[in-house]
């Protein structure tokens, strides 16, 4: 059976933030806990290019909107890298094989879409509408401008015929959301009832911009709706070859979206319809996590309070930041990022005790010339606990405070035998014993820091030219 994982898909209008990188992240995790435990997953993550607003963006910065976006998603696929993300696939959403897709998903729903005229008071930067008196003087608060009246033909997706079904998918679990108690607040939103949903704008005010809609050039899809598909699309749902759609879509056991509480609504009850009127399998997961604050205030730019994951990286290393951001941030309710934070758990957890102990260990291994089989290990790997982990997802804290008193342990017998005192027969038993231990730990580590865990297998083979310091003191 195979697994399928997603992130959600960031606008490209402005450099990718903390928040993003945490998701990924979290999901990267998850996807090597899973592919651990032997399952065959599919991970997929990309940009959403099409909104309205990369067209004011591009402008701003006086560059065509394609060239504007091919940079900034550039720089996503850039991030995903330098934080060690295993994605097997980076959609976006300009790309002709992602349009293709959306396409024939919009032609499989033909029955549930309609035409009509829609009037109402728009706000470009959420692209959404909102009703007359929502926000006082109608100036948007999110983004401090005018709602414009703005009256359009648009289609609109027949959703208030799924009232049911998405009822009863939220009511029995068989969309089942982590955690529950945003499956109750979604199901207290369903049960006043779905309204149609419009799911296209004129193709005028879009620039020409978007997915072009099936057999009427003068509409795009509006960007939710082309948005939710890249899941499939990513897959090549609507392509000549659409293999990796039935082994990882159809045919697999889990379809998790992992996401920002914030776009529950659209994953929860929006793309289930879509998909239950394309007569396509649903998503079985949403794990849904929160907002990330720096020193405790809301990151804004206007504050000047944003968190950069690329200059983390650079000042403290890739570990630490998948570290701080799986052990510091609560996997569903909101986190804190600080420095000051970053430096305590990069100098106690990650330098003193997990850096040191190693260090030590390596050194009188070396010196004795003892180290672990390769084959030891892989056997070691079966006797995990990955397959427990899946059914508790998002435990990240709890597994690494284990390991982390694991590492304490191990620290304090290590200083209580005292083996730099002792000769190399006597200590021989000692020495082999905590080398193990912390190969076990690098494998249960792996998930998590995978090139810590990389390094940590290289040493205790003795895989070693010199021995450095896992990780150096940090000069910021
Ligand atoms: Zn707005």
């Amino acid at each position: 059976m195979s697994t399928f994982i997603s992130t959600s898909i960031p606008y490209v209008n402005a450099r990718p933030h903390i928040g993003f990188a945490f998701e990924a992240v979290q999901a990267d995790v998850l996807a090597r806990l899973f592919r651990r435990a032997g399952e065959d997953v599919h991970f997929t993550t990309g940009t959403d290019e099409n909104a309205l607003k990369n067209i004011e963006s591009a402008e701003k910065a006086g560059k065509p909107v394609q060239e504007f976006v091919d940079e900034n998603a550039q720089v996503f696929l850039e991030l995903c890298k330098s934080l060690g993300i295993s994605n097997d696939t980076f959609i976006r959403t300009t790309s002709a094989q992602h349009k293709t897709g959306a396409q024939k998903l919009w032609t499989l729903s033909a029955k549930d879409i309609y035409k009509k005229t829609y009037s109402g008071l728009y706000c470009v930067g959420c692209e959404t509408f909102y009703e007359d008196g929502e926000f006082p003087d109608n100036i948007c608060p999110n983004h401090n401008r005018t709602l414009e009246l703005v009256e359009e033909e648009n289609y609109f997706f027949a959703l208030s015929r799924y009232q049911t079904q998405i009822e009863n998918m939220l009511e029995t679990d068989k969309l089942t959301i982590f955690p529950a108690y945003r499956k109750e607040e979604l199901l207290n939103f369903v049960r006043k009832g779905l309204q149609d949903f419009s799911i296209s704008r004129p193709t005028k005010r879009m620039k020409g911009w978007g997915v072009p809609v099936p057999d009427d050039d003068s509409q795009r899809m509006y960007v939710w709706y082309d948005a939710l598909s890249n899941y499939i699309t990513a897959l090549g749902f609507g392509e000549k070859d659409e293999s990796l759609y039935h082994t990882y879509w159809e045919n697999s056991e889990k379809r998790i979206h992992v996401i920002g509480k914030d776009i529950i609504k659209f994953h929860g009850i929006y793309w289930p319809a879509m998909l239950l009127s394309a007569g396509l399998p649903l998503p079985t997961h949403l794990f849904t996590h929160g907002f990330i604050t720096a020193n405790g205030q809301k990151i804004s730019k206007s504050l000047g309070n944003v968190v950069d994951p690329f200059a983390l990286i650079k000042n403290y290393g890739l570990a630490a930041v998948r570290y701080y951001l799986a052990r510091e941030i609560p996997p569903h309710d909101d986190g804190d990022y600080s420095d000051s934070r970053m430096r305590q758990l990069y100098t106690a957890d990650l330098a003193n005790e997990l850096g040191n102990l190693l260090s030590r260990t390596i050194a009188i291994a070396a010196q004795d010339g003892i180290i672990i089989e390769a084959n030891a290990m892989v056997l070691q790997a079966h006797h995990d606990s990955g397959m427990q982990e899946k059914h508790t997802p998002f435990h990240y804290q709890t597994i690494l405070a284990s390991l982390w008193s694991q590492v304490k342990e191990i620290n304090k017998s290590f200083n209580e035998y005292e083996p730099w005192s002792k000769d190399a027969n006597a200590r021989s038993s000692f020495i082999r014993e905590t080398l193990g231990a912390l190969s076990q730990i690098g494998q249960k580590l792996q998930p998590f820091l995978p090139e810590t865990a990389q390094l940590i297998r290289e040493r205790t083979q003795g895989k070693i030219e010199k021995i450095r310091p896992l990780f150096p003191r940090i000069e910021v």
